[in-house]
């Protein structure tokens, strides 16, 4: 720590924070974080975000529940009835078995990713100059978690589709839980920061409770928090729910659908490859560049596991019968996209591994030698790919990513959107992320990124976009 940092933030100073944040504008922006936000209005998007989603998540299951998955339906009878007496007569009820479910699943997750032991693997450097270990162990403990629940289940200790029949209340506990994580995290962030100068500060507290102060926050030196909510609730999470609602589907019509196995086959090829590569993960702009507030939280907890598995709670309620035909293109084409997807992340990661010196489809990597500064002035090197897939598109990995996405949703027929809508938010989402994560590879790598850009012109598919 420089000694003008120590000293804004030792004890005798006061109001450390408040001088954290004068010391990062005085610093600039760097890698694309902004230094200062307007309180409100610079929060705008925050705010319509922060009342959007618990809005659409709460939508997602009244419409399932009541109306058949029909959104329309749901619109129409909102309209007829007015907020209050909908909401009165739709809106899930809380209940106190089901918090104390989750809160004691989601310890028991915690308790497992303490006591089962894990390689302990590095992240990037960061803007603030640290190189952080995790504990990698996702994968162990997930498979104890879905293997218990499965034997639980065939040995008749609990129902399999106890998560599905409970579903309104377990929602709501993990609504309640996310927001908790969330004030925790930023109130830490304010309090006890695991990493001082990877914390920011905008000045508009909205923004920074959506968007996040701390990069890695921990409980101690190796807890990470982030990357465990974003695996366990998150990841294992969905899973479970994924399996609960093909457990409702038999109970309810006495067979699985075939589209409910595609749909089974998929997610799990996604989430085990999740686990699967959990070191990889670590490079992703999720756990390297993302600060951990309500978007990755609130994310996390309950936007991932319940948006992620609408396409099986969809079908538990309506099955759809795929044809031969349609079941062959689909998984075709899922599988298509999971080999763009892998494939295309497997070769960024061997390249930053082997400092280039490895093959990319039967070739040597091509890499431009690029050079970044963090924050105490120091350069670094670092090497940008553009043969492989990272020759076609600069976000091909997206690609894979899309494609799949629209084979999960084309499972559930083409009837109704809802199941539809993880498509639509993950095309959103990379869209999104290809502008956000240019401009900070454009701030960070500078002209070696403008090259790589000439080089390399599409985006996500050559000669579309
Ligand atoms: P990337 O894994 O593509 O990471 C982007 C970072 O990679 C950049 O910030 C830069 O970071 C580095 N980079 C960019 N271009 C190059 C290059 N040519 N050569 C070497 N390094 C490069 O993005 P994400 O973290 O967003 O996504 C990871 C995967 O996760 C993707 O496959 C994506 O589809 C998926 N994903 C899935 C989501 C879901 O909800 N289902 C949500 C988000 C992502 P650096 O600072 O290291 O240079």
């Amino acid at each position: 720590m420089d000694s003008q940092l120590a000293y804004l933030l030792s004890p005798q100073t006061g109001k450390a924070t408040a001088r954290l944040r004068n010391y990062q504008v005085q610093q600039g922006s760097f890698w694309g974080r902004r230094s200062s936000i307007a309180p409100i209005s610079g929060a705008a998007g925050a705010i319509a975000l922060l009342v959007a989603t618990p809005l659409t998540i709460i939508a997602s299951c009244v419409a399932l529940q009541h109306f058949d998955g029909s959104i329309l339906d749901m619109l129409s009878m909102l309209w007829l009835d007015g907020i209050g007496p909908f909401t009165n007569r739709y809106f899930p009820t809380p209940t106190l078995s089901s918090f104390i479910a989750y809160i004691s699943w989601v310890a028991f997750q915690a308790a497992l990713h303490m006591a089962i032991p894990g390689k302990a693997h590095t992240g990037q450097l960061t803007p603030g100059g640290n190189v952080l270990q995790y504990k990698i162990n996702g994968l162990r403990t997930s498979i104890i978690v879905v293997v218990l629940f499965l034997l639980s289940g065939t040995a008749g200790l609990l129902d399999l589709s106890c998560i599905a029949r409970s579903w309104p209340g377990i929602l709501l506990a993990s609504i309640i839980y996310g927001y908790l994580v969330s004030i925790v995290t930023y109130l830490k962030a304010h309090l006890a920061p695991s990493h001082i100068k990877d914390t920011r500060f905008s000045g508009s507290p909205i923004h920074d409770f959506f968007s996040g102060c701390e990069l890695n926050p921990r409980w101690g030196r190796d807890w990470d928090i982030k990357l465990f909510h974003i695996g366990r609730p998150g990841m294992c999470g969905w899973m479970m729910i994924d399996i609960s609602f093909a457990a409702l589907q038999v109970q309810k019509y006495g067979f699985i659908s075939n589209s409910m196995i595609a749909v089974l086959i998929f997610h799990g090829i996604y989430i085990v490859d999740f686990f699967w590569n959990e070191d990889w993960y670590l490079r992703t702009i999720d756990i390297h560049h993302d600060h951990f507030g309500f978007y990755l939280a609130w994310g996390s907890t309950v936007w991932l596991p319940v948006l992620y598995s609408l396409q099986a709670q969809f079908l538990a309620y309506n099955p759809v019968h795929l044809s031969s035909t349609i079941f062959a293109l689909t998984l075709i084409l899922g599988l298509a996209g999971y080999t763009i997807f892998r494939s295309a992340n497997h070769q960024k990661l061997s390249v930053r591994l082997m400092k280039g010196n490895c093959m990319v489809f039967g070739q040597k990597a091509r890499v431009i030698k690029s050079t970044y500064k963090i924050s105490d002035g120091s350069v670094h090197e670092s090497l940008l790919l553009y043969s492989g897939w990272w020759g076609y598109a600069r976000h091909a990995n997206y690609t894979g990513d899309i494609l799949m996405a629209f084979a999960f949703c084309a499972c559930c027929g083409m009837s109704h959107i809802l199941p539809w809508t993880y498509f639509i938010y993950l095309t959103l989402l990379l869209i999104n992320r290809c502008f956000r994560d240019e401009a900070r590879c454009r701030e960070k790598y500078g002209g070696h990124w403008e090259r790589y850009c000439q080089i390399v012109r599409w985006r996500l598919c050559p000669g579309l976009f």
